[in-house]
């Protein structure tokens, strides 16, 4: 329906609504003048929160005027010598104006939020066909079957450069000629065309040019142009890889895919969970009284528990794609672990951490980053599931070509059946279920990071007595050869 018609509908609509609030107010049930007034009042905030400013407000005069015409004295005079009448009109204008904006902006959000869903979903289905495919021919022309139908585009067209090869979704493509996709192939610049809605971009992954993309119809955003593409250049890779027979190279093109889709994902999950933990910390700062405060309190509590949980899950989805590759460079073990105490000071809570560490040490070849997030998990663990107050020790030794450190506290301990199984995703002790916060995951996680190093983590355990977790990791071969 187009605008002018569609608002004028809704704006008949509204003064009918209104007129038949009066009318059944002067004809058919008798109350005082306050509850037309505020009848009025909710049928403007109902108008102004399903349509519109200019509907609730033509609806806001009328309103007043009829208010004022059939029930403040004098009854029949739209006398509006009384200020009564006034702060009628201010108050429905008032009202209307409030009410649409924030109808207006919870509108948008919705609608943002819904595109941002409607893209990640499209770009998963493309990311899945994009995984399905086998040659470069089937995976291009899918390709570009799977743009049009899942964008919602008329046309796509996909110009691959190593096959000199053109693939149409349909006749109407022809609209982007076959030298315009081969210039944007060789540039590094998209060209986009408004006007006749045309959009074209090259492909190109790690530098090299690989062919370009067109789009007929429908605008996308510049970053679902940019995911698209990168999508296409990975999986066009992987079927490149896949012809020529190298599986790995086809499987580490597959890994990347996934990431990609886990990154898209992953801003999805975060971007909603940073304006909840900002806008309940902000109520929170000053709240009304206490039943508010412990609500906010729990909101608050979860929120953080929910970020938790999905930067977990995230990091590990991504240690799992394959696309974690340690950063190593030969580090003081000694250096790590005074770091990563210092870092938990605050989570230590106080307790005395007794250092044995067997100098001197030869370096490790890490990631420093990472493994420092290592001992921060098991330093955590530690203090999460020993008795408050008990010390933790930490001790580092070298064992052949490799170091051990390991973590020693004296808390319940891990039954001898649970102590491989914890390592595991997801997996929580049953002494820990229902009773400490958790994920199960954090274990998981560290496994991941020690053994894309190349090392090993293991836990033994006395239950009653506590838990030694411990992990080997390479001597920086400097050292070795020393
Ligand atoms: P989470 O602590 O979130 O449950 P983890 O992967 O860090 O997840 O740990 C998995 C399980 O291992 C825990 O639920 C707990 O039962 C057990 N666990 C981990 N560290 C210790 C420890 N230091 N002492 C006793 N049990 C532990």
């Amino acid at each position: 329906m187009r605008p002018l018609l569609r608002s004028t509908i809704r704006i008949l609509a509204s003064l009918t609504f209104v007129g038949l609030i009066i009318l059944a107010y002067c004809k058919f049930v008798t109350v005082n003048p306050t509850t037309v007034a505020l009848t009025l009042l909710l049928a403007i905030l109902g108008i102004a929160a399903r349509w519109g400013l200019a509907e609730s407000i033509i609806a806001s005069l009328v309103a007043m005027l009829g208010f004022n015409y059939f029930f403040l004295p004098p009854v029949g005079s739209f006398n509006i010598a009384d200020s009564q009448n006034w702060v009628a009109l201010i108050a429905f204008l008032i009202t209307a104006s409030t009410a649409s904006q924030l109808s207006i902006r919870a509108r948008r959000r919705t609608a943002e939020a819904d595109a941002r869903r409607r893209e990640v979903e499209r770009l998963y289905a493309l990311g899945q066909t994009m995984l399905m495919s086998g040659s470069v021919r089937t995976t291009a022309r899918d390709t570009v079957n799977s743009i049009m139908r899942t964008f919602e585009i008329p046309g796509a067209v996909l110009f691959s450069k190593m096959e000199d090869e053109f693939f149409r979704s349909d006749p109407q493509t022809l609209a982007i000629s076959d030298e315009q996709l081969r210039w944007i192939a060789g540039s590094e610049e998209p060209l986009i065309d408004q006007q006749r809605q045309i959009a074209i971009v090259p492909i190109r992954l790690g530098g090299q040019a690989l062919g370009s993309l067109g789009f007929i119809g429908g605008t996308l955003s510049t970053a679902a142009l940019n995911a698209v593409t990168y999508l296409v250049a990975i999986g066009i890779e992987r079927a490149r890889s896949l012809e020529e027979g190298s599986k790995t190279e086809a499987l580490r093109q597959s890994e990347a895919l996934k990431a990609a889709l886990l990154d898209a994902l992953a801003h999805d999950l975060k971007t909603p969970l940073t304006s909840i933990k900002g806008a309940v910390s902000h109520l929170l700062a000053k709240p009304r009284d206490a039943d508010e405060k412990e609500l906010l309190t729990i909101a608050n509590e979860e929120a953080d528990r929910l970020n938790q949980l999905v930067v977990e899950v995230l990091e590990m989805a991504r240690i799992e794609a394959a696309r974690f590759h340690p950063d190593r460079s030969p580090h003081a073990v000694s250096e790590i672990i005074s770091a990563a105490v210092q870092a938990q000071e605050e989570s230590l809570k106080g307790r005395r951490v007794e250092l044995h560490i067997d100098e001197p040490l030869p370096a490790a070849d890490i990631d420093f980053e990472f493994i420092q997030q290592v001992l921060k998990q098991l330093l955590d663990n530690a203090v999460k599931y020993s008795p408050v107050g008990s010390p933790v020790t930490i001790s580092a030794s070298v064992a052949g070509e490799r170091i051990v450190i390991s973590i020693t506290d004296r808390g319940k301990g891990i039954a001898e059946d649970e102590q491989a199984r914890i390592f595991e995703k997801f997996y929580r002790g049953r002494a820990s279920r229902g009773q400490v916060l958790g994920t199960g995951l954090g274990l998981s996680i560290a496994k991941g990071i020690i053994e894309a190093h190349g090392g090993r983590i293991w836990v033994t355990s006395q239950p009653g007595k506590g838990s030694i977790f411990s992990f080997a990791l390479p001597i920086s071969e400097e050292e070795l050869v020393k």
